[in-house]
């Protein structure tokens, strides 16, 4: 796109956005903080779920250095229900770093936004433009869907060469920018609002004149995807002791789950005996065969065999009521293996 049509672009999304923005919680108190902490939020996680969710956690988190003492746990704890659990406890470093390198601000700067855990190029793009000013660009599911449409771009773009493409795209548009914050949150609201994957409101889009999607009516064909990625096959054994309507869980120290309540898991073999299951498991002895559970995640198709189970009284765990599940930083996974349990065990509630 000529350097003409960059201005024009951002000065439409500029107007448009004004006119037409949502009223969102972290627009009316746009501080660097908030931008921050509704852009943790908001990663993988539908607009309506952080609007509910926002307040609240600007009331308990209203300061980095408030998250920083309030600690990981109690971050983990508030964003229960929330998946991805893996941004909250990047989203605690973060507010420890601020504390510690930066006097407790948000850092206006690009390189040490980034330096922050959890803050990539994209966390890092908005901050600086929305809450600075900045000329930074951003790129995320939104921008890339309303950038190749407005170039009609058949090649993939969620690939590195078309990510590359994008910020290259994106670097221009804020660099003809009047105002590049306005710019970049217009795109991204125009991508989650007008230019939407399935049904893109052409005829009341204010690119609608300089789309080449549109003019060529190859809406429904650009974005052109990628193959998606390969997810590799996982068996874990689930031991599930519930005693007096409690269940044991224990907080998951590495690895996927990192911080978060799950019931111990061995993995092994499908066909593996008991023995064999807790052979790496100090104390605990697995039981008969109560369930079988499959989940998928983005990278793993996971099938849970889960166990009745009897824990050593002495071991590190924490027992949770079967009713304040849902209250705990436990994730979907775990719920399911429980609540498989559960129906297989009525016995045992
Ligand atoms: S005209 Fe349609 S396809 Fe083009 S940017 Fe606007 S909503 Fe998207």
């Amino acid at each position: 796109m000529p350097r003409t049509s960059f201005s024009s672009i951002s000065a439409d999304l500029e107007s448009w956005f004004r006119r037409h923005a949502r009223d969102l919680p972290w627009r009316r108190l746009r501080t660097p903080w908030t931008a921050l902490l509704s852009e943790a939020l908001l990663q993988q996680t539908q607009v309506a779920r952080i609007t509910e969710r926002f307040p609240e956690f600007l009331r308990r988190f209203p300061t980095p250095r408030a998250m920083a003492r309030a600690g990981e746990a109690a971050v983990l704890e508030a964003w229960r229900g929330l998946g991805y659990y893996r941004r909250a406890r990047s989203l605690h470093a973060a507010a420890v770093c601020i504390v510690e390198r930066h006097g407790g601000e948000v850092p206006s700067d690009p390189q040490a936004l980034r330096a922050l855990p959890g803050v990539g190029r994209y966390t890092a793009g908005a901050v600086a433009s929305l809450a600075f000013g900045q000329r930074e660009p951003i790129v995320d599911g939104n921008v890339t869907r309303v950038l190749a449409r407005l170039s009609d771009r058949r090649e993939p773009v969620a690939d590195t060469a078309g990510q590359s493409w994008c910020w290259q795209q994106a670097t221009h548009l804020v660099q003809a920018a009047k105002n590049p914050g306005v710019t970049n949150e217009a795109l991204m609201e125009l991508g989650a609002t007008i230019c939407t994957p399935r049904s893109p409101a052409c005829g009341r889009c204010p690119l609608s004149a300089q789309c080449g999607s549109r003019k060529a009516g190859s809406q429904a064909q650009v974005p052109v995807p990628r193959a998606p990625p390969v997810q590799r096959p996982l068996v874990l054994h689930a031991l599930v002791e519930i005693r007096a309507g409690r269940v044991a869980l224990q907080r998951k120290s590495d690895g996927l789950w990192q911080g978060l309540l799950v019931p111990p898991c061995s993995q092994a073999s499908p066909t593996a005996t008991a023995a064999e299951v807790t052979r790496s498991m100090p104390g605990m002895r697995a039981g008969r065969r109560l369930a079988e559970v499959d989940f998928v995640t983005t990278h793993r198709r996971i099938r849970f065999i889960v166990r009745a189970a009897r824990l050593p009284a002495s071991g590190d765990f924490t027992w949770v009521p079967l009713g304040r599940l849902r209250h705990r930083a436990v994730p979907a996974a775990a719920l399911r293996v429980i609540e498989a349990a559960r129906q297989a065990w009525p016995g045992s509630c």
